[in-house]
């Protein structure tokens, strides 16, 4: 018998323990995959958008591994606190993968980062998706202009929930809370900005053409903008995503060429439809504003493209006003308890997956995932990446299986002081939450508080 513990139930967790159990080269392997959180997914739960039902659906293929015989989902353990460290994980299981994603979100580094109102978009997705540390975020929705800092598919992400109405969240399963903020949000305007040119955005062409489609609100491009990028008149020798995405944005310039572009003033609202600017070019210098009322914009910088991918500034300067400012500039790693950490690139160094200490692999310890190889990628990225990892892990059985361990890891994790969340109280959380949605005459709603998770569960308080 080989037991494993995986840590983290998002996708390269749950793909991970997939690899371990479906092979049959090692039999016997006994996997427990263990989150901080009482409910499974990671951020297919809480970082994947809730009107993205389809991607969201991919739940599903995660359950079915969580509900194999030889797999056991163990919630509420928080691995790191109270003792519960790399060495006593070691006791109890003869190998420990860490997937443990990239906690954190980039910061800019400029005045005004962190003034009332400004707040990193990581912070806004885990409100909207029902994270329960972020259960009392309180976001500036009578703000009537918001700036989105960064064009990658989070920034996407952010500026179409701020863009939708009410009424298309409440198809989803938005808490209760967040749909009645954004219920009530004044936001007419909509910028999001990158420091780069359209060629070279992080966003994908699907997530791109969606903000097209928004039954409430119109994209409204500079096509004067878009051509200081080299690429956008001759985008032939990108990257097929890059070359779809000036593609798009192409036939949105040429649409608002042909009509003198958007009537009125560029931010006037017509009709009651939401403006979403995407715009290119301006790097972020400050985020203006003061303690007291907040902030009131941001000033960007003009950049020129400088023949090598990367971008000069141009001693030009443009402020946008904005009463809420979200800054979607990547996430990171944080480092672990006891492991060790590549501060420069918020990884966990490794080789193939296992983790080096002193530059040396160290027997029985390996990673997954985004703490593995830096935020990057879409969530089918972290099926390779796990299997590379369970196959060095597979590799090292034979020496890790020597170990003698305790009979029962569960009474051991309870022994360190954790209180595990078992499948059962997941599933009673699942019934929780159509109940609520029931109650509430939506589909299902999530339950957004530590405390509701719990008594859900059936786990009592925290
Ligand atoms: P990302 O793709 O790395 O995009 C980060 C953006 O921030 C880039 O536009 C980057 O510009 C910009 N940026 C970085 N530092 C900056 C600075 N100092 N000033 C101004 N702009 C700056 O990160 P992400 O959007 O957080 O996404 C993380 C991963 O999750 C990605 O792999 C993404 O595809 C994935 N994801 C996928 C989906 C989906 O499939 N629907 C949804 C959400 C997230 P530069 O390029 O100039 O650095």
């Amino acid at each position: 018998m080989l037991r494993v513990a995986v840590i983290g139930s998002g996708p390269s967790g749950v793909y991970t323990a997939q690899a371990l159990v479906g092979q049959e080269i090692v039999p016997d392997v006994e996997v427990y995959v263990l989150d901080r959180l009482p409910c499974p997914y990671g951020l297919v739960r809480y970082g994947v958008a809730p009107d993205h039902e389809k991607i969201k659906s991919l739940q599903h293929n995660l359950r079915a591994v969580l509900e194999h015989p030889r797999v056991h989902f163990l919630g509420n353990v928080d691995v790191g606190a109270g003792g519960l460290g790399p060495r006593e994980l070691r006791r109890v299981f003869h190998a420990v993968v860490y997937c443990v994603g990239a906690a954190t979100d980039r910061h800019l580094g400029i005045p005004g980062e962190e003034l009332p109102g400004s707040h990193s978009a990581t912070a806004f997705v885990s409100w909207y998706s029902a994270h329960p540390d972020a259960a009392d975020g309180r976001f500036p929705l009578a703000a009537r202009s918001a700036v989105v800092i960064g064009v990658g598919n989070v920034a996407v992400d952010v500026a179409r929930i701020l863009a939708r109405g009410a009424d298309e969240l409440a198809r989803t399963d938005v808490p209760q809370a967040a749909l009645g903020a954004l219920a009530e949000s004044r936001v007419e305007n909509v910028w999001m900005v990158g420091r780069r040119g359209p060629s070279q955005a992080k966003f994908t062409t699907k997530e791109l053409r969606e903000l097209g489609a928004l039954p409430g609100a119109d994209v409204v491009v500079r096509p004067e903008e878009l051509a200081l990028d080299p690429a956008f008149g001759d985008s032939a020798g990108l990257p097929a995503v890059n070359r779809r995405n000036v593609e798009v944005l192409r036939g949105w310039a040429e649409g608002a060429a042909r009509t003198g572009g958007a009537k009125g003033a560029p931010d006037a609202v017509i009709g009651g439809r939401r403006r979403l600017h995407l715009r290119f070019y301006l790097r972020p210098v400050e985020v203006l504003g003061d303690v007291e009322s907040g902030v009131r914009g941001v000033r960007f910088e003009r950049t020129v493209p400088d023949g090598a991918g990367g971008v000069t500034g141009t001693g030009q300067y443009e402020d946008v006003a904005a009463q809420l400012v979200l800054r979607s500039v990547g996430y990171k790693g944080t480092p672990q308890p006891g492991l060790p950490f590549d501060a420069a690139t918020g990884t966990v160094p490794h080789v193939e997956g296992r983790v080096l200490r002193d530059g040396v692999p160290s027997p029985g310890e390996y990673v997954a995932g985004w703490i593995k190889r830096g935020p990057t990628g879409v969530i089918g990225t972290n099926r390779p990446c796990a299997k590379q990892t369970a196959a060095a892990l597979l590799a090292d059985a034979d020496e890790l299986a020597r170990e003698p361990l305790p009979d029962d890891p569960v009474a051991a994790l309870r022994r360190a002081g954790q209180r595990p969340v078992r499948w059962p109280g997941w599933l009673g959380i699942e019934a929780a939450e159509a109940a609520l949605g029931r109650e509430l005459g939506r589909t299902t709603v999530k339950i957004a508080d530590w405390a509701g998770l719990l008594v859900a569960a059936g786990g009592g308080g925290r």
